[in-house]
């Protein structure tokens, strides 16, 4: 622990990718401040896959762990809080929180995740994570041969269904509203026989988030089990943009292969930088953004 509001490195965001940074750094001894406003974006999903050796686990239990385990380095402390505001300073950055404290440091990274923007459909924001899920690899197996249904259009819903395609013969791609496929992409469909309804939806019905059917404009009413959804998204916090970061066409920081933002002494890492979601990928982006600014603080004094 450091006693004073100064440290050679701010991790904004301290979940999956911000505690990995944090341990490449705390590991080489560099002071280290973790701030993190405790919003996940998979806070509610009852079990975490695809993580070798933590299968299965809740996504708490494997931030906990991690961040125990990371905390047992002396020189990496954590603030539970959340980050309003960032500044250039003649020494490096300053960050304040919406406590009003005010740290300081030589270099910043950013590991803030985004924020899911969920469709205008009553309910579905219940299911989120538990039946209507973002990503076959992450939850797909617990859903394998049973009903599903793909809310997307276009290319996307294309891509989804031809790896759900893998787990489950009974999809149905809803497009809630007009569907823009090719021909192309209409005959690939009906050949894997995968229905398209594109009647607006107004609510999903479900019992403690499992979804059990998808309510229609028309009143109509449709069962499934599961349902792959491709919501939007906005960066979760705005600092990096305010500090001049710049961002992708797609909303993401633009970072290089060392996850080095568009402003010097800046790096992002995690979800807020990448469309391949997952834990696994954070982590590895936070080891990345970590050993690359203990790399450029020790270049600068050796
Ligand atoms: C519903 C759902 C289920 C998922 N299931 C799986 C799965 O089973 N397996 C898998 O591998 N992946 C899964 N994922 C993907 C995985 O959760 C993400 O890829 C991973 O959480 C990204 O880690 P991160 O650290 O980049 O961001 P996050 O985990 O989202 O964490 C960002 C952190 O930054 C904090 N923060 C943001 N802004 C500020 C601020 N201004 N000040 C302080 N703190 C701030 C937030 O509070 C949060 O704690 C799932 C995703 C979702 C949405």
């Amino acid at each position: 622990m450091t006693n004073t509001n100064q440290y050679d490195v701010i991790i904004v965001g301290g979940s999956y990718a911000g505690l990995s940074a944090a341990m490449a750094l705390g590991r080489l001894l560099k002071s280290v401040l973790i701030l993190d406003s405790g919003l996940p974006c998979n806070r509610q999903t009852p079990h975490s896959h695809n993580f070798i050796t933590q299968d299965g686990q809740t996504p708490s239990e494997i931030a906990r762990k991690a961040k125990e385990q990371i905390l047992a380095y002396q020189t990496v402390s954590f603030y539970q809080g959340i980050a309003i505001s960032g500044k250039k300073t003649s020494i490096g950055f300053e960050i304040t929180t919406a406590s009003h404290d005010t740290f300081s440091s030589k270099k910043l990274i950013f590991a803030t995740g985004i924020k899911d923007i969920m469709p205008d459909i009553k309910e579905i924001e219940a299911c989120w994570g538990i039946s209507v899920i973002h990503c076959p690899f992450c939850h797909g197996y617990e859903f394998k041969e049973l009903k599903t249904a793909i809310l997307a259009n276009s290319d996307k819903a294309v891509h989804v269904a031809s790896l759900v395609g893998n787990l489950t013969k009974d999809i149905t791609i809803l497009t809630n509203g007009s569907a823009n496929f090719t021909l192309e992409q209409r005959e690939k469909l009906a050949r894997n026989h995968i229905a398209i309804v594109e009647t607006p939806i107004a609510a999903v019905q479900h019992e403690k988030g499992h979804l059990e059917s998808v309510l229609l404009k028309d009143n109509s009413q449709l069962d499934f089990q599961a349902m792959y959804a491709a919501v939007t998204f906005e960066q979760h916090c705005t600092i990096p943009k305010d500090l001049g970061c710049e961002l992708t066409e797609t909303g993401y920081i633009k970072v290089d292969a060392f996850q080095k933002t568009s402003i010097d002494g800046v790096y992002a890492c995690g979800d807020n930088t990448n469309m391949f979601r997952s834990v696994s990928a954070a982590v590895a982006s936070g080891s990345m953004a970590g050993a690359m600014v203990v790399k450029e603080l020790s270049e600068e004094v050796f």
